[in-house]
């Protein structure tokens, strides 16, 4: 008999899985080129040349025992760990050192890395609506309560006035996602400096400390010039989660880091920690090749021109076909008003097309439906006439005819 809370998990399991599960029986039965699957954040541009080349030298290079071994410290290798702070010191004018990094099997390990490290049974962890809906696991893993901020669909900035109204003497940690998955959307400065300066009075308030933890897998998949501060310049007590995952299209090689800065509330023992929880939830430590393999990479970046032509392309044609969206400045999503107030209906209604969309229900924003557009450019040109007789059925206006 599984474990009553695995009952519910598996209940409520990710909705955008069991669409690409769809996505796969559909493209069996009728073709893959007839079905436009929009589910799953999944790169479709290959990483750099580079990777393969390092991953080449890498194996020529060094000793099998040592490089496939595990690390001595659980947080990765030394050079690495130094090589990805001097990078990020380079970048953003910060001051971390080796001893910041804890090298992670990617966002989603760094994400229950430091929720272990940090919660107690009971304290809260505030997300902004829309957001990634596995925080809802990974709080749960560790009997946290996730809080909910309702989301501002006018421009899907986060509320403040209501963050600041559900900040308690409970609230431990507070997860940002900017550039932001599902909507695409960047937090602007002043969204952020508002946010720390909530937070810093609130933690006076209290006499609390509270967690600003940084998930930011797409910070480097921005369009237009968009800039994405770097949190930790704003509020101290900031916990940076990244990833590599689509930043070099390696999602399947989980690999990315946790940023413990010297500034953070008690940062020895939070990095300790760290360090211990990265053992005891049985990574042990992020894979060794890979860890090695981005060290050697850390200049390198994914092709955004393949992104940037699939956004303008699939966000020109909906708009043309009369649906309602913002323009994403970052990540690879667009996150489209359902026609419809039930945006599940709407799904299964655009399933009838082969069109693969999530509801919005999946990232606590019903009325809404994510198109993920990491996929091959055809497969956005062809799914428009499939998209215009959609919006057809529900009368929406085309503005081009
Ligand atoms: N956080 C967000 C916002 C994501 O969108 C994803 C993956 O799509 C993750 C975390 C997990 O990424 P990773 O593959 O690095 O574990």
């Amino acid at each position: 008999m599984i474990a009553e809370k695995m009952k519910q998990m598996v209940a409520n399991s990710s909705a955008i899985r069991a669409m690409f599960e769809e996505g796969n029986r559909m493209a069996e039965i009728y073709g893959a080129e007839n079905v436009y699957d929009f589910s799953l954040g999944n790169p479709n541009v290959p990483a750099p040349e580079a990777v393969k080349d390092a991953i080449v030298e890498l194996l020529e290079e060094n000793d099998p025992v040592a490089l496939h071994g595990y690390t001595n410290s659980n947080s990765g290798y030394a050079d690495v760990r130094a090589a990805v702070a001097e990078s990020l010191n380079a970048r953003f004018g910060t001051q971390f050192a080796g001893k910041n990094i804890v090298m992670t099997v990617g966002a989603a390990g760094g994400l229950n890395v430091i929720l272990k490290t940090l919660l107690n049974p009971g304290d809260e962890v505030i997300v902004f609506a829309p957001y990634f809906g596995e925080y809802r696991s990974y709080t749960s893993n560790y009997d946290g309560v996730l809080v909910e901020i309702s989301p501002n669909t006018v421009d899907f900035q986060p509320k403040l006035d209501e963050f600041e109204r559900k900040i308690t003497s409970k609230t431990k940690a507070v997860i940002v996602n900017t550039p932001n998955n599902p909507t695409g959307v960047v937090y602007s400065e002043e969204t952020i400096q508002k946010l720390a300066a909530i937070l810093e009075a609130k933690q006076q308030e209290y006499g609390t400390q509270i967690y600003l933890i940084s998930d930011e897998p797409y910070r480097e998949l921005v369009y237009d010039g968009a800039k994405v501060p770097y949190l930790t310049k704003y509020y101290a007590n900031t916990i940076v989660g990244y990833s590599y995952s689509k930043s070099l299209s390696l999602p399947g090689e989980r690999i990315g880091y946790l940023v413990i800065p010297d500034e953070v509330c008690e940062s020895e023992e939070v990095q300790a920690a760290a360090n211990v929880a990265t053992r005891i939830l049985g990574f042990v430590n992020a894979p060794t090749l890979q860890q090695k393999v981005v060290a050697k990479c850390i200049n390198e970046k994914t092709d955004i021109s393949f992104y940037d032509r699939n956004r303008e392309a699939l966000y020109q044609g909906l708009k043309e076909c009369g649906f309602t969206c913002i323009k994403p400045q970052g990540a690879f999503y667009l996150f489209v008003k359902s026609p419809v107030e039930d945006e599940k209906a709407f799904c299964a209604e655009a399933k009838k097309y082969h069109l693969l969309l999530v509801p919005g229900s999946s990232f606590g924003c019903p009325g809404y439906v994510r198109l993920a557009y990491c996929v091959a450019y055809e497969t956005i040109v062809n799914s428009l006439p499939k998209f215009k007789e959609l919006a057809k059925e529900y009368a929406l206006s085309d503005s081009v005819s």
